[in-house]
């Protein structure tokens, strides 16, 4: 059997390794159109805040560790269509010029998806960048070291938008993030938690300004100097664009179906609308678990998931990929925090009724010196019918991010506040309370709703 993936990043990536395993007669062709095999979006901000020294080794593999495993490997070569009836792919070669078709008996997409520019003036001046991909990390690199920029607006507030306005906070440039939302965060977190970022980050340098939407960027002699919204302007030697992506598919609309936001249809099989053809990744839609209904959710860990099971059903559909709650966790100064599932402000975008509990407690028991004892904030959200756990937020300055995975399979497995108040999870003075913040949680929200 010969298996082309397309993509080098997450992806194609854990794609390319379960061929490996369980598929090794198999003749892997794996192919990339960017200069560099698996580049690590997600390891960014370690790489621009010097933790990574080389940005290098921000990936998974190289193309040489792969060829030593039997992957043909081809970079810079990109799939520029698709015959499904013939089984075919035409690749252009990015480094000659040359062109050649390839057969395939089998074919997984994971072409991503890239970061979306704004239509807006001045858009296309110097020192507009993004944040995404390997040669925008370097150029990022570049500019926190550039004595000339002082000035860095970043245009988005999600957690890339967020990670971006921290590095160069750290760097000592003054930093404005602009937001269209209200909050900062507001996809992530809910007020009682977005307020208290607000104001780690404004003592860290960085000046919100949400609620307000960018006209313009305007520049002199072809470089930016101030970005114009409809309040307000700001001086800026830099822009960070963070306002999402947008799949990589326009070359698929003749071949494949794709959903009306430009992501490939697939089935729980990961199999798209030709025979023989999947897709995952960002260039898709995955079942998101508060809803059993397919979202646009572009996390690292769900390309891997879909990618492991475009495998497992490339030749017989017989393991649906399990639905998942949209988990992401981020530190924000001193702040770790983590969300999963449904919040109260993105309910209504979800269509699903909400009911919450909030709860503070401490991060250990009362007797331990306050300042090993920081505050806990928990959010936990249910259907207000019959108690289904939906969605949660945690936020410390104790890394208390991993309870986000008990909700997630709590929402995964369609659990209760019930099934949860009296969960047992362990207590150890130097961890945790005797109850855990969960458990806390869903007791208040069962008597909420007795
Ligand atoms: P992509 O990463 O978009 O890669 C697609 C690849 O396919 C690219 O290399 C592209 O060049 C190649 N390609 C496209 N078309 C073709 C073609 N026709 N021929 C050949 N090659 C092609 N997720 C998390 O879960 N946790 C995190 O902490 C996290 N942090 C992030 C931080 C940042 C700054 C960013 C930008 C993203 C982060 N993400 C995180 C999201 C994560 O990076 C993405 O969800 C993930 O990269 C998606 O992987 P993918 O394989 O779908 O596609």
């Amino acid at each position: 059997m010969k298996v082309i993936v397309v993509g080098s990043s997450h992806g194609g990536y854990e794609a390319v390794r379960e061929l490996l395993a369980t598929h090794p007669d198999a003749e892997i062709q794996w192919y990339e159109k960017g200069d560099f095999v698996s580049f690590l979006s997600c390891g960014m901000q370690l790489y621009l805040e010097g933790v990574v020294k080389d940005v290098n080794n921000v990936r998974y593999a190289t193309a040489e560790g792969m060829r030593a495993q039997g992957v043909h490997v081809f970079v810079q070569q990109e799939i520029a269509s698709i015959s499904p009836d013939k089984h075919e792919v035409h690749v252009k070669n990015l480094a000659d010029g040359s062109e050649r078709d390839e057969s395939y008996d089998k074919l997984i997409l994971s072409v991503g998806a890239v970061p979306v520019a704004l239509p807006i003036p001045g858009n296309d001046l110097q020192n507009v960048y993004y944040m995404r991909g390997r040669d925008w990390a370097m150029k990022l690199k570049r500019a926190t070291v550039e004595p000339t920029i002082k000035n860095v607006v970043v245009i988005g507030s999600g957690y890339i938008g967020i990670e971006a306005a921290e590095v160069f906070a750290k760097a000592g440039k003054n930093v404005t993030v602009v937001d269209i939302l209200p909050r900062l965060l507001s996809v992530y977190l809910d007020k009682e938690f977005t307020s208290v970022l607000t104001d780690e980050m404004q003592a860290n340098g960085i000046h919100a300004a949400t609620g307000e939407t960018v006209k313009e960027i305007v520049g002199k002699n072809g470089k930016v100097t101030k970005v114009v919204t409809d309040q307000a302007e700001y001086p800026a030697e830099l822009v960070v664009e963070a306002v999402g992506v947008k799949p990589n598919t326009k070359w698929l609309a003749d071949t494949l179906d794709l959903n009306s936001n430009g992501t490939i249809k697939t089935d729980d099989y990961q199999r798209t609308s030709q025979p023989d053809i999947f897709a995952v990744g960002d260039a898709t839609k995955i079942k998101f678990a508060p809803t059993d209904k397919p979202a646009q959710i572009a996390l690292a860990t769900n390309g891997r998931r879909q990618g492991r099971y475009a495998v497992k059903n490339l030749t017989d559909a017989k393991n649906p990929t399990p639905a998942v709650s949209g988990s992401s966790a981020l530190s924000v100064f001193d702040y770790h925090f983590a969300s999963t599932g449904i919040k109260e402000g993105t309910a209504d975008k979800f269509g699903v009724e909400t009911q919450s509990v909030y709860v503070e407690d401490t991060y250990r028991p009362p007797f331990v010196p306050a300042d090993q004892n920081p505050k806990v904030q928990f959010k936990l959200t249910f259907d207000p019918k019959d108690g289904r756990v939906l969605g949660a937020q945690i936020m410390s300055k104790a890394d208390v991010t991993a309870n986000m995975n008990v909700i997630s399979l709590a929402i995964q497995q369609k659990l209760t506040v019930n099934d949860l108040a009296y969960a047992d999870f362990f207590f150890q003075p130097g961890f945790d309370r005797p109850w855990n913040i969960i458990n806390v949680a869903a007791q208040k929200a069962q008597r909420e709703l007795d």
